[in-house]
């Protein structure tokens, strides 16, 4: 007989008091890892893990809030240090009251600087893998913290910590204004709330939907997967969802929230025949509660994904040489974000580490092209109603008609080149200080139906998806993988090839461009920079490059 749900967790809160860490059987649960950080008597609070076998966590509601778990048990009322933890963990947005963050930034700019910002965050996720047809790791986690910089003269000083103390946010904010050299000044600070340009409505949000319901999900995409062929030989399968609400106040008076909900479906197969592999990939998400998995069908996703990798296993390898080439809007975000979008990041650029530093008012591309990034979208995966800096987000014109016209800025590098940020400030989390990101990065539509592009091909290539690849921003040679490709016969896509590469430079192709196409598409990832990785989205309409090189098979030259 299982144990209800409310039992199986009293006793469970039971023990984390008796022991902080500890692998336990009970009533048939095996809890392979449980801890508590901030209990123990360290200051983490990065809290609730809980893994386990699918006999254990499946048919157990673990995603309940740590809320919930604590007032229904005696761990609350018996211990008061546990108490004052939590009280802590649930109030931190709201834990640091004005008049301290005041005192905070006027403490980080007591020994001079230009400007200081406090940022709060408070996160929660649930994440969970599928693989070999078990579910390897369910894990729900909480991190909140608080990170204080202080910019001077061009550089920045940061720290972080997660104790909300008045004293330890006083030491911390003591910590950075050391960092400046210079006199003392009277900082008054008077703090106004600001709103959001843009809204965003999430429809069912995560931490509503039971953790049972994820697990069939993958579930149901694995069994789907795996049903296409017995050549797909591993599938793996992620969920996640994350809320991440900040608050941030800067030494401007302003304090900005937000609340980002994310929510990310990952399917990775591969497929072998003899002795060839196929990978599949697709990932779904945005900033979206679990509505994404009603609006996009998690099962049929991994069926398709499946049967593209089978279908691949059968192809001819792609032939090597100079062709005109189609890249389809369902390609995916690599030739935008890698080619273009780090480039036109303004501490890149500013370093001279950009193919497109010292360009502004020149002509980077076709006439055809003209290149956003807007986290102002609705439900894309970069979106959000204010940067990591409190910057409201709003939509930045970064290429128009072919012209240069302005860079991606956090504040940093917006007071280097005398102008304001674009609202592109992002951090990973409290850990990390904001540099400029991409948020939603596209090329715009333009006025050739997708199908007349394909037409106007009389022997070239389609690249249907595109797989990773590698740029050198400061040359802007790059090499691309196709993940799917079709040869084009007289206006038309034929079979499939595969092991296909493009070979370019990314200023001279985006020259070359002459067709682009009336449709879009969008694509997920995590960009990651410096060691930090955040949420984006790149879109792009089908395009032609009217000569490329592909690489691929050198025996077999077009
Ligand atoms: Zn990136």
């Amino acid at each position: 007989m299982m144990p209800t749900t409310w039992s199986f967790l009293r006793s469970l809160s039971l023990q984390v008091v008796s022991r902080e860490q500890e692998s336990s059987t009970k009533a048939g649960f095996l809890i392979r890892s449980l801890w508590i950080p901030a209990y123990a008597g360290m200051t983490a609070k990065q809290t609730f893990i809980m893994q386990g076998s699918v006999a254990t966590l499946q048919q157990v509601i673990v995603n309940i809030k740590l809320s919930d778990i604590i007032n229904n048990t005696q761990f609350k009322m018996q211990d008061t240090k546990a108490k004052n933890w939590y009280n802590n963990l649930e109030a931190d947005l709201n834990l640091v009251p004005y008049e301290i963050l005041s005192t905070i930034l006027k403490k980080s700019l007591s020994k001079g600087g230009d400007y200081a910002d406090v940022f709060i965050e408070n996160t929660s996720t649930t994440f969970i893998q599928i693989e070999d047809s078990k579910v390897e790791k369910v894990v729900s986690g909480i991190d909140s913290g608080i990170g204080i910089r202080v910019i001077f003269g061009g550089k920045s000083a940061y720290a972080y910590s997660n104790d909300f103390s008045e004293n330890s946010l006083l030491e911390l904010a003591n910590t950075v204004s050391k960092a400046v050299k210079q006199e003392d000044n009277n900082t008054v600070i008077d703090f106004r709330k600001i709103k959001p340009a843009v809204d965003f409505n999430i429809k069912l949000r995560p931490e509503q939907v039971a953790v049972d319901k994820k697990i069939l999900l993958i579930e149901n995409a694995n069994k789907a997967a795996r049903g296409v062929s017995p050549k797909i030989k591993q599938v793996s399968i992620i969920y996640r969802d994350a809320v991440q609400n900040v608050c941030i106040a800067t030494s401007d008076g302003v304090i900005a929230e937000d609340e980002r909900i994310h929510t990310l479906g990952v399917i990775h197969v591969v497929a072998a025949e003899d002795d060839v592999l196929q990978t599949g990939y697709e990932p779904i998400g945005g900033f979206i509660g679990f509505e994404l998995f009603e609006e996009n069908p998690f099962d049929e996703i991994a069926a398709n994904t499946a049967k593209k990798a089978v279908m691949m296993l059968s192809a001819r390898k792609a032939p090597g040489g100079r062709m005109p080439v189609v890249i389809s809007s369902q390609a995916g975000g690599t030739m935008i974000h890698e080619a273009i979008g780090h480039g036109l990041e303004a501490d890149l650029a500013q370093q001279g580490l950009s193919v497109f530093s010292n360009k502004i008012g020149e002509p980077v591309a076709s006439a055809l092209i003209t290149v956003i990034d807007d986290p102002t979208l609705p439900n894309k995966r970069g979106s959000f109603r204010f940067d990591d800096e409190a910057v409201p987000s709003q939509q930045t014109v970064l290429v128009e008609k072919g012209i240069l016209k302005s860079y991606m800025y956090d504040r940093l590098t917006s007071m280097k080149d005398k102008t304001i940020s674009t609202g592109n400030g992002r951090r990973e989390s409290y850990k990390h200080r904001p540099i400029p990101r991409m948020t939603n990065t596209l090329i715009a539509s333009g006025d050739s139906p997708p199908e007349d592009i394909i037409i106007s091909v009389d022997k070239g290539f389609f690249v249907k998806k595109m797989g990773g690849g590698q740029v050198n921003t400061v040359t802007g040679e790059f090499v691309f993988e196709v993940s799917e490709g079709y040869m084009i016969e007289k206006g038309k896509t034929g079979e499939p090839v595969r092991g296909a590469t493009l070979i370019g430079n990314g200023p001279e192709i985006l020259k070359s461009i002459d067709m682009v196409g009336t449709d879009i598409g969008f694509s997920i990832g995590t960009c990651g920079k410096d060691m930090q990785g955040v949420p984006v989205s790149d879109a792009m309409p089908t395009v032609r490059i009217p000569d490329i090189v592909v690489g691929g098979d050198v025996q077999n030259r077009y």
